[in-house]
């Protein structure tokens, strides 16, 4: 017994550090959405497997068994898009390396004040603002711009008459890459719950990217801003400052760090 425990490595203590870890962050990443409830199902499956092992059931021991057999096929299958997006947070790490663009304070007050200005005039919009991970994907769907970012041009963008106010733009650097960009609308779930396309959408992409997405609202004037799985109201211009101060600030500081 001695023995066997003198015989762990360093080593032995890091693998199951670093698994301990994986569960952890799978557990942290998968909160709150639809593969919780997945997780659940197959472990009812499991313990129904064992269970009718025991009895004798040799039908359903063999249909489920079956099943359970080629699980990896399964879990990469329901899990695809939890899998993508895993991925692509690993990528993002700083470990890895990034480009490292952080927006500057005057951009920040910039947009600041013009959702405020949209919010005011009851203009609904999407500002997405790209961090590291490239939005080219979605620029490429929208109308391609590149020019240099201005509320008033933000404000004709949106203003219902305009051919392009439908969809979101995108905000690289001081620039507005692209408008009208339609934003995949995500699948249904708890966070999403009761909000209209514009929000569930905005909340799509801010969950499956690090871009921010203020998104001010037509019907209620309300200003928000979504950002991975979550979403600040702003109440003022300050407030909205404030908060993008605080994510890009903490971009900032990472950055240093990698
Ligand atoms: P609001 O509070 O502004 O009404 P909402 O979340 O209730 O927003 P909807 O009322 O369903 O959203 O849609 C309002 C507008 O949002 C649409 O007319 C369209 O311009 C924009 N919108 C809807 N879906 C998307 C999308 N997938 N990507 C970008 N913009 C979208
Ligand atoms: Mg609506």
């Amino acid at each position: 017994m001695v023995g066997g425990l003198l015989s762990i490595g360093v080593i032995d203590v890091l693998d199951i550090l670093l698994v301990a870890f994986i569960i952890y962050w799978v557990l942290l990443f998968i909160r709150g959405t639809r593969a919780v409830q997945i997780l659940f199902g197959l472990l009812f499956l499991m313990v129904m497997y064992v269970v009718s092992k025991k009895a004798g059931m040799v039908t359903f021991q063999w249909l489920v068994g079956n099943f359970l057999e080629n699980l990896l096929v399964v879990l990469v299958v329901v899990f695809h898009s939890e899998i993508r997006r895993g991925l692509a947070k690993i990528g993002q790490w700083r470990l890895f390396g990034g480009r490292g663009s952080v927006s500057d304070p005057h951009m920040m007050d910039q947009i600041a004040q013009c959702a405020f200005l949209l919010a005011a005039e009851r203009i609904g919009a999407i500002l997405l603002l790209e961090r590291e991970m490239g939005l080219e994907e979605l620029v490429e769907h929208g109308k391609k711009l590149d020019a240099l970012f201005s509320h008033e041009l933000a404000v004709s963008i949106f203003a219902t008459s305009s051919p392009v106010h439908d969809g979101a733009v995108v905000i690289r650097n001081n620039r507005i890459a692209a408008a009208g960009v339609i934003l995949p609308i995500p699948p249904e779930s708890i966070e999403t719950r009761g909000m209209g396309t514009r929000h569930r959408a905005a909340f799509g992409v801010a969950s499956e990217t690090d871009a921010v997405a203020v998104v001010v609202s037509e019907e209620t004037g309300n200003v928000t801003v979504f950002s991975n799985r979550s979403a600040n109201r702003a109440e003022t211009v300050q407030q909205l400052r404030d908060i993008l101060g605080l994510l890009f600030r903490k971009e900032e500081v990472q950055s240093e760090r990698g």
